[in-house]
């Protein structure tokens, strides 16, 4: 069965592709059946993840899955939230990976409370006019260290201090990451619900 993933991002799609195989999935990207993005005009990952699955369902007539992930911060009542991408540009940095790290050791410089956790939410449905969302939440827990280290993976992971390993995300294998990781866990999460509700 095809399965639309409202992504065009090829490192997702891969990634998620593997764990969808053994459902009998065949994911395929919205971009590549001419689906353009949808907005993202929310304040909480979930909504975002819902507006793009059922605009990805309604265009394509399939079943579709989106994402929405991003960066919570404790001290900020886990803000940049679905702003992650954008955190820098609040600052009058340009977008991009190096300039969020900057900013963000910038604004947490005097705090203490280093807290925070790297969330990713993904919601599926069977077609746009589906009443019940599967909705599976991943999270990794760690701490924003005071300085990058590492130099594996992508945005925060040079910040990311991940207690139960040890190190940050960066200095980490890239496969150990991603077995371990927010969308890793989120993905294992909603195999299981298809599983139980959809198969
Ligand atoms: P996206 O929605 O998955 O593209 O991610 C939103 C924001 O969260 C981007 O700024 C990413 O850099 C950041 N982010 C998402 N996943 C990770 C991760 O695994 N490590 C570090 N940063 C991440």
């Amino acid at each position: 069965m095809k399965l639309v993933l409202a992504s065009n991002n090829p490192g997702k799609l891969a990634e998620l592709q593997a764990m969808f195989a053994p459902l009998g999935f065949d994911l395929i990207t919205q971009g590549s059946l001419g689906i353009p993005e949808a907005p993202e005009p929310f304040h909480t990952f979930i909504e975002n993840a819902l507006t793009k699955a059922r605009h990805a369902a309604q265009l394509s007539g399939l079943p579709a899955m989106a994402d929405d992930a991003g960066l919570c911060v404790d001290a900020f009542g886990g803000l940049p939230g679905v702003q992650t991408a954008f955190y820098a540009t609040q600052f009058g940095y340009p977008k991009g990976d190096d300039n969020n790290v900057r900013a963000l050791l910038e604004q947490m410089a005097d705090i203490d409370n280093r807290r925070a956790a790297l969330v990713s939410t993904l919601v599926a449905l069977r077609s746009a006019d589906d009443p019940e969302p599967l909705v599976a939440v991943g999270r990794v827990v760690g701490e924003i260290a005071r300085e990058p280290m590492g130099s594996n993976g992508f945005g925060f992971d040079p910040v990311m201090f991940v207690p139960e390993f040890g190190q940050t995300f960066a200095q980490l294998q890239v496969e150990v990451k991603n077995a371990h990781s927010h969308r890793g866990r989120a993905a294992a999460a909603m195999v299981a619900l298809m599983r139980e509700r959809w198969l």
